[in-house]
């Protein structure tokens, strides 16, 4: 699983839809490229954030 997939892209698979086409995908099957819904977008982009930005220091003063 790609934990960093585009926010735009495909809500069944992450595929962004410019590379889409027709994919299979379980449990979906054969299905074409779908709008995320907004709270899927706000998820990745979350987690996009957090893989992206360095643990702080656990004891900082
Ligand atoms: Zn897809």
């Amino acid at each position: 699983m790609n934990s960093a997939a585009t926010p735009s892209a495909c809500r069944w698979c992450g595929i962004p839809a410019r590379d889409h086409f027709q994919q299979w995908k379980p449990p979906v099957g054969w299905h074409k490229y779908a709008l995320p819904t907004t709270e899927q977008i706000k998820a990745r982009m979350r987690e996009r954030r957090r893989a992206r930005s360095p643990k702080p220091p656990a004891h900082a003063s």
